[in-house]
């Protein structure tokens, strides 16, 4: 297994739709991308990773809510999903707000509106047909990160001052 490099917004990649995993890909390959995602989110650390942020412009993403649950409890590995072409099938009426943060915008939180009740339909690493759901802070990584798929950041939620400070920032940050 290795760690990846995450890319920071603004990056050309990260703008981008991502396109789709098509059958002859669900390789060892794949396998072995999901489980470095995987291992990069854990070191970060992070609750979601989505291929885009490491420069792999296809539909893929890894995520454990769980690993910072609600409750505060950090349980590794009891919520790990990869997900390959996933969409979100079914949505429930309710509203849900929450302090987002993300791997590829660093120092920078932003309140989000999203649906608190969502359905998943996603291929496994075999690909294999899959669904699940969820509600509350799982719903809210799954959406963040599928965003990602649709070259969304959170920057995208953020009023243009903070955005134009936060790209200020990052200019003048070393390395770029
Ligand atoms: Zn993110």
């Amino acid at each position: 297994m290795a760690l990846l490099d995450i890319l920071t917004a603004p990056h050309p990649v990260l703008s981008a739709k991502a396109r789709a995993v098509t059958a002859d890909e669900f390789t060892p390959a794949l396998q072995r991308l999901l489980e470095d995602m995987a291992e990069t989110m854990y070191a970060a650390p992070g609750v979601g990773l989505a291929a885009p942020q490491i420069g792999d412009s296809r539909r893929i993403v890894v995520a454990d809510p769980g690993f910072e649950g609600e409750d505060g409890a950090r349980k590794k590995g009891v919520d790990l999903v990869f997900m390959v072409n996933p969409q979100i099938v079914e949505r429930g009426a309710e509203r849900i707000q929450w302090e987002e943060s993300c791997l590829s915008v660093p120092d920078l939180s932003q309140n989000v509106d999203r649906t608190k009740r969502i359905l998943v339909r996603f291929q496994d690493a075999k690909g294999e047909a899959q669904e699940r759901s969820y509600e509350g802070f799982g719903a809210v990584v799954i959406q963040h990160e599928l965003d990602h798929l649709d070259g969304v950041t959170l920057l995208k939620y953020s009023s243009l001052l903070k955005r134009s400070r936060y790209l200020q920032k990052q200019k003048k940050a070393p390395g770029h």
